[in-house]
């Protein structure tokens, strides 16, 4: 018996690229393994995938472009990595659908939360993509919400380069030090940034417990669904 029985991933772009632009190919087979294994065990899967690999709208307004655009082309490169997901996971032999919340028809299907609950129930793993279809926000606040709506017990928050939450940013501050659990509270009152406000302040306010942990991990997925207490627990 797993610690839990359905859980939301949010994967960062930045997993799918390995750090740099566009989708590394090697890389999502690696992850498409890992949930593949999970998947196995009976665990129902959302996920929503992030597109900072491609295109982030504010980076993109910095340079000039009009920001409502460059969120689109923000959400539309976050399909192109849940494209390359549904895949590989469909070649570790997992059923899967993807949902956007954009429509496009001839690659996915609409966002309907009903559905994709059937599809969980059918042992199915839903990959959501597009973001909220709305720009000025953030797929990890889709993360929090599309937890919340298809009643997952935990979202799970993998992150490239680090392995938790830490008191500073450890690329920067040597000094920084990891929480194994913190409270939402705290992490608003101390101002730490692993997720957006939006995502913490949605998941504090549902009770939806979160997981911060480090996506190079071997079998991080697998070992936190099993309960082993890695990353930093957010309550
Ligand atoms: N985005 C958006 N609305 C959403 C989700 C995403 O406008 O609901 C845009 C936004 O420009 C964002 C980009 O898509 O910068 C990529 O998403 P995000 O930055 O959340 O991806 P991640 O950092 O997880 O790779």
């Amino acid at each position: 018996m797993t610690t839990y029985q359905r859980v939301l991933l949010k994967l960062s772009g930045e997993v799918f690229g390995g750090g740099r632009v566009g989708v590394d190919p090697d890389v999502v087979a690696g992850i498409a393994r890992e949930i593949a294994a999970v998947a196995r065990q009976g665990v129902g899967i959302c996920i929503v995938v992030g597109g900072g690999n491609f295109f982030r709208g504010a980076e993109m307004q910095q340079r000039g472009m009009d920001r409502a655009r460059a969120d689109y082309m923000g959400m539309l490169g976050t399909v192109m990595n849940c494209l390359a997901l549904q895949d590989f996971l469909e070649k570790e032999g997992i059923e899967t659908r993807v949902q956007t919340a954009i429509t496009m028809g001839q690659v996915a299907e609409p966002y309907i939360p009903r559905r994709a609950v059937r599809h969980l129930e059918k042992g199915r793993v839903v990959i959501f993509g597009a973001g909220a279809g709305m720009p000025y926000f953030s797929t990890d606040t889709v993360a929090a919400q599309r937890a919340l709506e298809t009643r997952c017990e935990v979202v799970l928050m993998a992150k490239q380069g680090v392995d938790g939450l830490y008191s500073a940013d450890p690329k920067l501050d040597p000094t920084a030090t990891k929480f194994d659990t913190i409270s939402y509270q705290d992490v608003m009152m101390k101002g730490l940034k692993a997720a957006d406000a939006t995502a913490f302040a949605l998941c504090m306010e549902n009770k939806m417990p979160l997981i911060v942990f480090g996506a190079e991990e071997e079998g991080a997925i697998a070992r936190i669904v099993a309960g082993e207490k890695i990353g930093t627990l957010v309550s």
